[in-house]
């Protein structure tokens, strides 16, 4: 599809487009993210759904249920013990589906990546990720980039597990202080 994709035709006022467009605009604005944590990130994670950061205004909504979501935020630590379980709730999930992996543990094993037996070292050797967040852990602000960014890959067509984004940390200067 090229050109404009929304476009107003005369009285009465309507839009017109072509339907995985509209598809994906509501998609994109409707996204319902798993509720879980495994560790430390999960704690910012909490933070932006609050009243604060209040991911609601996007359209973001957490589900208790995999069968009602659609994008799995893995925020924290995964250990080995945990993987198979992320996997089943990531197949019992809505297609498409998305993954946002929240925090260096999760990017790549974090503080664990060398001596952490325990730990996987990277969830996208478990399941295929859309969007990483670096940082240790990510502020929500962080988070709030990663839903925007994973928005417009949505917006784009662009397949989930396609294309990853990474984003720069706009919280790392506060992290470290
Ligand atoms: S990245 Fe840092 S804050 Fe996040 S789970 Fe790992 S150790 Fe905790």
């Amino acid at each position: 599809m090229t050109g404009q994709p929304f476009y107003r035709t005369g009285e009465p006022k309507a839009l017109v487009a072509p339907i995985e467009k509209l598809v994906d605009w509501a998609q994109s604005n409707s996204l319902w993210p798993l509720g879980f944590g495994l560790a430390c990130c999960a704690i910012e994670m909490m933070a932006a759904n609050a009243g604060h950061y209040d991911l609601e205004r996007f359209g973001v909504f957490p589900r208790n249920s995999p069968r009602q979501a659609d994008v799995m935020i893995v925020a924290g630590t995964v250990v080995f013990k945990m993987a198979e379980r992320i996997k089943r709730l990531y197949e019992q999930m809505a297609e498409p589906r998305y993954v946002i992996s929240m925090g260096s543990c999760a990017n790549c094993g974090g503080p664990y990546w060398q001596h952490g037996y325990h730990v996987v070292k990277g969830v996208d050797q478990v399941v295929p990720v859309d969007v990483y967040v670096p940082g240790c852990p990510p502020r929500p602000e962080a988070l709030i980039d990663a839903i925007l960014k994973l928005q417009e890959k949505i917006r784009a067509g662009i397949p989930p597990g396609e294309r990853p984004i990474s984003i720069f940390d706009p919280g790392a200067k506060a992290n470290a202080r």
